[in-house]
């Protein structure tokens, strides 16, 4: 059994996961098991038994006072719980600032840019924000998009005042550097929500 997130905003007819294939790291590496089959061998109209979703990392808009920006930041695949939430906010508290932040390793594996960059162009109040981990092969990074770590300067530049609240998802390197830089912040920790994610030998390693 395998946790994924629901990545589309709640209240449809449908719920939604997005999978990422997980290769291994190195060609004498096993693939991973479940992203692989989902891939691959799981074909659209397929019958799976699945278990009844749960879990605690969602956006509660009765939780939040919308005169407070929301900053949401997502590591790699770690970005679908976060589409979830984003859209949920969106709709629930339609002038709210929110500032969204991608860190990926590059455009190429990058999931929901489209629909990033065009929830961005039709919501005045949503800042979306690209960092790429991986410095740029060929194209020019300009406007919303940057190289590098999701670092202390940057969260300087573009996150908005202390009273935001947060929410952080990515692989275990990314929310122990997130959580982190947000505390240095002087952010207290009743304005920080997050959910461990990825592999789970990602966090027994660490
Ligand atoms: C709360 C939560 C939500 C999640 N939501 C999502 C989501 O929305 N989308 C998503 O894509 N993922 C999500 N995940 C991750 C997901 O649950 C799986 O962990 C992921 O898909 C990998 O599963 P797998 O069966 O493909 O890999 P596994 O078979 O479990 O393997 C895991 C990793 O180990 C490597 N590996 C396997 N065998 C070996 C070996 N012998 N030696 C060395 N390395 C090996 C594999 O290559 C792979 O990278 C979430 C996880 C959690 C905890």
């Amino acid at each position: 059994m395998r946790n994924y997130s629901l990545s589309d905003a709640p209240g449809q007819e449908w719920y939604r996961i997005s999978v990422k294939r997980e290769e291994g790291i190195s060609a004498e590496t096993p693939k991973g098991y479940v992203s692989n089959l989902l891939h691959n061998s799981i074909e659209v109209g397929a019958e799976i038994d699945i278990a009844p979703p749960c879990g605690e990392f969602f956006f509660d808009s009765i939780e939040h006072d919308s005169s407070k920006p929301l900053v949401l930041l997502a590591g790699g695949v770690g970005i679908t719980p976060i589409m979830s939430i984003l859209k949920c906010a969106l709709d629930k508290q339609p002038e709210r600032r929110i500032v969204f932040v991608h860190a990926c390793l590059n455009e190429d594996v990058q999931p929901f840019r489209s629909t990033l960059d065009a929830l961005a162009e039709t919501h005045q109040n949503l800042t979306v924000l690209y960092r790429y981990s991986e410095s740029e092969a060929g194209t020019q990074r300009t406007g919303n998009a940057s190289s590098g770590f999701v670092d202390a300067a940057f969260l300087d530049t573009h996150l908005p005042d202390q009273e935001a609240r947060s929410y952080f998802c990515g692989p275990q390197p990314f929310m122990v550097n997130i959580y982190s830089l947000l505390k240095k912040r002087g952010i207290p920790e009743e304005h920080l929500k997050f959910e461990f994610f990825g592999p789970r030998e990602a966090l027994e390693t660490a």
